[in-house]
């Protein structure tokens, strides 16, 4: 029976808004500021935003002294060097970045990123104060074969010594490569299950990790699943891609976490 008392939530909800490649220039600072225009009005929420290379100078502008942060979508993990159209750490970090998305599915599948690189930029995140937000999931044919939870540890294994040395704060997301741009959601039972699998494997490895890491869900997230999705125990947030261009749509989402679930 649902309890007269909402329930408190074990972590502050996080949502991150993943531009992907759009919304490069003016376009850009117009939603920062839009996206600002909201979180003003949130509480009880982390608001994240992660533009394109090119509007990061910008946009970091645009929130200085707003409640939104500003995290990159990727990162090369040398400090600085010989590596023609690659940004480091050390330059997000000077930019105005306190985040950055790892190991997102498009650079896995798209660029051939490894379990080993991934884990090679969580260590350059976490030495320039970024939190990074480690993006794991399975692809259908995954799914189908049964190999969810198997798939999806082996990626958090990938990085589990990394983040687990460090006292720094890290993010999660689970996005189910099939659920990504689609319009396909995870339902919650099946979200519930990997994030619960994902907190059991961190528990394992230090009970105070398992506490503190933010696990997002992604794939497909708009205003109409958001609140089921969020009220989930092991959900603590959204990596949202496409709904996050618009503010409207963004903002209702972040509205959802921001309310304490009633169960
Ligand atoms: C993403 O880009 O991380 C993502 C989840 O995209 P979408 O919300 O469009 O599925």
């Amino acid at each position: 029976m649902a309890s007269a008392q909402p329930t408190r939530r074990l972590r502050r909800p996080l949502i991150v808004g993943n531009w992907k490649m759009y919304k490069g220039g003016r376009a850009g600072i117009e939603l920062a500021e839009a996206c600002v225009g909201f979180a003003r009005d949130l509480r009880d929420v982390d608001v994240v935003v992660a533009p394109p290379y090119t509007a990061l100078a910008a946009v970091a502008e645009t929130l200085d002294g707003s409640p939104v942060s500003l995290s990159a979508q990727n990162l090369y993990p040398a400090s600085e060097g010989a590596f023609t159209g690659e940004v480091s750490g050390a330059m997000l970090e000077e930019c105005g970045c306190t985040w950055v998305i790892i190991g997102h599915s498009e650079r896995r599948q798209v660029f051939g990123e490894s379990n080993a690189l991934v884990a090679d930029k969580a260590a350059a995140a976490l030495r320039h104060n970024l939190v990074p937000i480690l993006c794991v999931g399975e692809t259908l044919k995954e799914r189908a074969s049964g190999e969810t939870l198997g798939i999806v540890e082996r990626q958090v294994e990938a990085f589990l010594d990394i983040i687990a040395q460090s006292t720094k704060p890290v993010a999660i997301a689970y996005e189910p490569v099939w659920a990504i741009g689609t319009g396909r959601t995870a339902g919650p039972s099946e979200a519930e299950e990997v994030h619960a699998a994902i907190r059991s494997w961190l528990f394992k490895k230090d009970p105070a990790l398992a506490d503190r890491t933010r696990i997002l869900y992604g794939g497909s997230v708009k205003p109409e699943n958001a609140s089921a999705l969020l009220a989930c125990p092991n959900v603590d947030g959204a990596l949202v891609g496409g709904a996050s261009l618009d503010a409207a749509s963004f903002g209702a989402i972040a509205s959802a976490a921001a309310v304490t679930p009633a169960t």
